[in-house]
């Protein structure tokens, strides 16, 4: 269970961005990001649910105005989250999702940001416990970079 991996005193905002991640990956927008109307029309559902405000007329997606806009599909938001809690390297992330490392970290970043922004404990919690695996993994491309570089200067 995912929740034993969290600590006790951060399940309320654990429990909270995840809810908020869920709500991201089914694409259900509640209001305008610009004008926090309820009331709007949806223009296209594919690739991403597209929405146009009846108040202000600005078209909008669920990501919109936060650091996950244009991260789609929304759904690698959670499944990166919760393997990282999990302790899943981010090299093994990107091969079971298939998708590059890059665009792991991308996503990563953009869940930082947002815990920072909202939901501070967490984020302090989260971040740190990553950097006992990033740091490795680090040092481990430096290794590579390093071999390359020292085999063109030969
Ligand atoms: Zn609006």
């Amino acid at each position: 269970m995912i929740y034993e991996l969290v600590p006790n005193e951060l399940h309320d905002e654990f429990k909270a961005f995840h809810h908020e991640l869920k709500k991201i990956t089914s694409q259900h927008a509640e209001s305008c990001p610009f004008c926090k109307k309820t009331e709007f029309y949806i223009i296209r559902s594919k690739p991403t649910k597209t929405y146009r405000c009846k108040g202000c007329h600005k078209y909008f997606t669920v990501s919109t105005n936060t650091p996950f806009n244009r991260l789609a599909p929304f759904s690698w938001l959670e499944m990166i989250f919760t393997s990282r809690i999990k302790n899943i390297s981010y090299p093994n992330i990107a091969k079971n999702l298939q998708i590059s490392f890059e665009k792991v970290m991308r996503r990563e970043r953009a869940i930082i940001n947002y815990l920072q922004t909202y939901y501070p404990s967490l984020h302090k919690w989260y971040t740190q416990q990553k950097q006992a695996i990033l740091i490795p993994t680090l040092a481990e491309q430096y290794k590579t970079i390093k071999v390359k570089v020292t085999t063109l200067t030969k």
